[in-house]
């Protein structure tokens, strides 16, 4: 039998795992990309684990707002963790997006120089990409962009064949549900607000109920600092950077093969305004980079939004004449003090010598998800070093797809349709979403019911109109699973889409 399609342990009912005071080996704080592949990859080893998350679902931090590049390597400084990390991720990912059945694809990726002038940053580029061990750069000449991405401007590019493209949250979400599948435990709902010390280990305290983990890893990204402080370790900092993306509406046209990125600015504070395309079809702008105050500020700006798109037209002037259907941002976890301060600028893991036995994750900005799979496979060394762990003989590596109406054949669309009516009842018109995926997607092992769990789970309020044709019938779908009016909630709790009845 494949072993993605062994069988998996019953679905939890809402909210994923109750928590029952029952003791772990090992709890991972923040359910990010982060957090999910430590959970997979300690899945692998004869232990209890439990993965405990603020929001009401996975990839609800950092993990859902970002680039979705899997970065080559060449961007990071020498000789750091960053580095390594990048290119052992680079080794990793394909494969094991591929073993998930995780939206990927191997596309290449250009570093345009618009003028002659920034030639020596290229080359830079490039020298630092090979002490790096990046595999497969060479700088190219503008008949050779004009030949990869039809239609960017740039005198010349830095060519790295190795980047890809993957979907970030459908990664962080399969990651879940594969350590899931490998026993691992997942509690959705439950920030951690107090830890304690006893006998077996650690105290974790949730409003569902307490937990106890000999070993604990911190990966709550932008809050990894707050979290470390409730076991009294003192870190650095972590100070949100918002960077804001708007996404062009697919229907209007534009194609790109690959991201195509500009110099980056000397002070390496981030890649600069890039032009990405995302496994839904969609062209991304951005991201900005502005250091906030607050680090649930999300918000978008106009001035940000005309920035982005003056920057981006430079390098891709046919974008001017497309439409934007959505803009969003998300908050980079950085260590370096906005205010001034060292400039830190590399991930930052390590266990408390404080608290033995409590690693902590900070700092994991870009290229955190592509060193995802890397960062996992170091957090179980780091915890298995000095104890004796078996691995699971059962351990199941793969995760079968959900099919997708969008990426069927006629042929199998009509065979579908043919067997249950729900293939043949679209949803969401945008993004050809249809019942039966709605449906699987509500089926989901940790019994999430949020409008936007539906839509990173099947793409439904993507697309063009964003929700305005599915958001009435996922409204129906889920009263009709039994979720009432007003516990229908965009994210969460303080997101309910009804306030109350206005006729009796
Ligand atoms: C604008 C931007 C663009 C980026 N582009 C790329 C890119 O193209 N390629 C790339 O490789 N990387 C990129 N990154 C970096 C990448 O997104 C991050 O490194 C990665 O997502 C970090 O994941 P995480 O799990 O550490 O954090 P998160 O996804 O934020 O996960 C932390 C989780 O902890 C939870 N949490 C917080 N507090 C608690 C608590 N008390 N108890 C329980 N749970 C808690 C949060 O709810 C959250 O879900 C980008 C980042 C940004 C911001």
């Amino acid at each position: 039998m494949p072993e993605a399609n062994r069988k998996s342990p019953p679905a939890e009912s809402s909210a994923g795992t109750a928590i029952d005071g029952a003791p772990y080996d090992v709890a991972v704080i923040g359910g990010g990309v982060i957090g999910c592949a430590v959970a997979r990859e300690l899945a692998r080893y004869d232990l209890r684990i439990i993965l405990l998350e603020k929001g009401a679902d996975v990839a609800e931090g950092v993990s859902k707002g970002n680039s979705g590049v899997i970065h080559a390597g060449f961007n990071v400084p020498p000789g750091s963790l960053k580095a390594r990390l990048n290119v052992e991720g680079l080794g990793l990912i394909y494969g094991l997006a591929a073993s998930l059945g995780v939206p990927h694809r191997m596309t290449g990726k250009l570093v345009v120089a618009l003028t002659e002038s920034d030639r020596g940053r290229l080359e830079e580029l490039l020298a630092q990409g090979g002490r790096n061990g990046v595999p497969g750069l060479e700088i190219v000449d503008r008949a050779a962009i004009e030949r990869l991405a039809p239609g960017v401007n740039g005198e010349r590019a830095l060519l790295s064949s190795r980047t890809g493209i993957i979907s970030p949250y459908e990664f962080t979400i399969a990651l879940a549900e594969n350590a899931w599948q490998n026993g691992a435990r997942i509690a959705l709902e439950a920030p951690v607000t107090a830890v304690g010390f006893g006998p077996e280990g650690f105290l974790l305290t949730t409003p569902r109920g307490c937990v106890t983990a000999r070993r604990v890893v911190n990966s709550a990204g932008l809050f990894a600092d707050e979290v470390a402080a409730l076991a009294g370790i003192d870190v650095p900092r972590v100070f949100p950077f918002r960077g804001e993306y708007l996404i062009a509406d697919k229907e209007a046209g534009v194609t790109l093969g690959m991201p195509v990125y500009p110099v980056p600015p000397l002070d390496d504070s981030y890649l600069g305004v890039h032009i990405t395309p995302t496994m839904e079809g969609n062209i991304l702008l951005g991201p900005g980079s502005e250091a906030v105050a607050d680090k649930e500020d999300s918000a978008t700006t106009r001035s940000v939004a005309e920035r982005l798109k003056a920057e981006a037209f430079e390098l891709v002037p046919g974008l001017r004449r497309f439409p934007f259907i959505h803009a969003y941002s998300g908050l980079r976890p950085k260590l370096t003090d906005p205010r001034g301060g060292p400039l830190l600028a590399d991930f930052l893991i390590e266990e408390s010598g404080r608290r033995p036995g409590w690693i902590n994750l900070l700092g994991i900005e870009s290229p955190g998800l592509t060193a995802a799979p890397a960062i996992a496979r170091r957090i179980a060394a780091m915890l298995g070093e000095r104890e004796d762990w078996k691995e699971k003989a059962g351990f199941v590596s793969g995760r079968a797809a959900p099919p997708r109406f969008s990426r069927l054949d006629d042929a199998e669309r009509a065979k579908r349709t043919a067997a249950d009516p729900r293939w043949g009842e679209m949803i969401c018109r945008c993004e050809h979403v249809t019942r039966a995926e709605v449906e699987a997607a509500l089926g989901n092992p940790f019994g999430v019911r949020t409008l936007d769990g539906i839509k990173r789970r099947t793409h439904c309020g993507m697309g063009r109109c964003q929700g305005g044709f599915c958001g009435p019938r996922l409204v129906e779908i889920l009263r009709r699973e039994g979720v009432p009016p007003d516990r229908i909630v965009k994210r969460g709790a303080g997101s309910e889409l009804f306030l109350g009845r206005i006729k009796p």
